[in-house]
């Protein structure tokens, strides 16, 4: 596996870093402190759209590479992890809360037809405005077992007619578009899955309502309704050959293979500037003198860089198109816990002062609670590592 940052990798996350100190982590603390996320119609934004964020990876172009071949068209997965991790460790909840297709990508990319990826894809090459994408999976009765996703689809001439409820996705209700995964049979399991792209102002898609979370409060969790929503059958994902094919699940998976990784690193970033802070603290205090504080820095630090390993590893394999199953759910498993663990020791170190609440170590320490929590919980990611490891449970 190859180690190395390239240098139009490193030159990115250097301007990561300037926007991080300047605007990202302040942006962090404002949303924190006003309980709200940033308003989509904030300047920041704008100004991120034409500093060339919030783009698709999608070239624009039919991909066509055979498996071992390094997909460079789409860029690799491991550069996009140390930018992710860069955000992260400046704000998560503002990472989150950029303009972009967002987990609306992956599975336009990989099961989309050519003309999905133009309509719904295309306006993320060069954006106009801020724009962004969604991805419901979720909903309040189906979280950890996918398969029991009880949102509706039921064929009608060229039309779906979608009814259900979804909860927590991301950005729902700035979005242009967001990617609702629903059943034509709930007695099928996950082989009556369908996903499709609901498209803003289609009539019966309503009543968004933001959650309220302990952290990352600077980008929007929201649930919404599908009531007999309409959509065209063009916006299938993928056309029904795709499912024909009994894919509808397994291109739910290769959409989360990708994106555990993704969402593993940027804890390592949350855990990585809860080490920078309780450190800065212990020293400002006088207690890196003391073994057992700096024992424990230094074990924190190592679970991290191992955790992030792990997730270069299943990026790496992504790059060259081969199976990541148990790599993606092995760092999704590992970050959040070795980042949970980072904020806790700074919670510990820095003792009363976490309590008054208006720290940035009591902050990152809610924040990286639901790291363990989104793309699949770690008990989820143990049971699939426990079925590819050793054969058990089986499907
Ligand atoms: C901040 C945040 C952002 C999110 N963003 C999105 C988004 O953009 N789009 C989207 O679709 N969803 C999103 N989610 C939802 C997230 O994917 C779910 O919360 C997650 O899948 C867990 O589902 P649940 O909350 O219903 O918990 P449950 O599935 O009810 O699980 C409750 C507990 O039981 C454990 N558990 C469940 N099943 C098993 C089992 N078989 N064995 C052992 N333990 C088990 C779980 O690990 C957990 O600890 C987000 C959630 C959060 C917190």
């Amino acid at each position: 596996m190859n180690l190395f940052i390239d240098d139009e990798t490193r030159a990115r996350l250097e301007g990561i870093r300037a926007l991080g100190a300047s605007e990202i982590r302040p942006l962090g603390l404002e949303a924190d402190r006003l309980g709200r996320p940033t308003p989509p119609e904030h300047p920041f934004f704008e100004r991120l759209v034409k500093g060339g964020q919030g783009r698709t990876r999608w070239s624009g172009a039919p991909e066509a590479s055979a498996p071992g071949e390094r997909r460079s068209k789409v860029g690799s997965s491991r550069s996009t992890l140390c930018l992710a991790e860069e955000m992260a460790y400046w704000d998560r909840g503002v990472a989150v809360s950029f303009p972009g297709p967002g987990l609306g990508e992956p599975p336009l990319i990989s099961m989309g037809t050519e003309d999905q990826k133009q309509r719904f894809l295309a306006p993320f090459i060069e954006p106009d405005r801020p724009r962004w994408g969604s991805f419901a999976m979720t909903e309040p009765g189906a979280g950890s077992d996918v398969a029991g996703i009880q949102a509706s689809a039921q064929k009608e001439g060229g039309n779906w007619i979608l009814n259900g409820a979804k909860s927590f996705a991301a950005n729902a209700s700035r979005a242009d578009w967001i990617v609702v995964w629903a059943t034509v049979d709930s007695s099928l399991g996950r082989e009556g899955h369908r996903a499709f792209v609901v498209e803003k102002g289609t009539p019966g898609l309503e009543d968004f309502q933001v959650e309220r979370k302990m952290g990352l409060k600077a980008y929007e969790s929201t649930s919404f309704r599908l009531n007999d929503c309409r959509v065209p059958a063009a916006n299938l994902i993928g056309g029904e050959e795709h499912y024909a094919r009994k894919a509808g699940f397994k291109g739910a998976m290769r959409s989360f293979n990708a994106t555990r990784p993704l969402v593993a690193i940027m804890a390592v970033g949350i855990g990585r500037a809860a080490l920078d802070a309780t450190t800065d603290f212990a020293r400002e205090n006088d207690l890196l003198c003391d073994i057992r504080v700096r024992d424990r820095l230094e074990r924190a630090r190592r679970k991290l860089r191992s955790a992030r390993l792990l997730c270069w590893r299943a990026a790496w394999l992504a790059d060259y198109g081969r199976p990541n199953i148990l790599e993606a759910s092995m760092s999704k498993a590992a970050a959040p816990t070795a980042a949970l663990e980072a904020a806790s020791l700074g919670m510990e170190v820095i003792g009363t002062v976490g309590g008054r609440g208006d720290h940035l170590i009591e902050k990152l320490f809610r924040d990286v609670k639901a790291m363990d929590i989104v793309e699949g919980t770690g008990q989820v990611q143990r049971l699939v590592m426990a079925r590819q490891l050793v054969q058990f449970p089986r499907n």
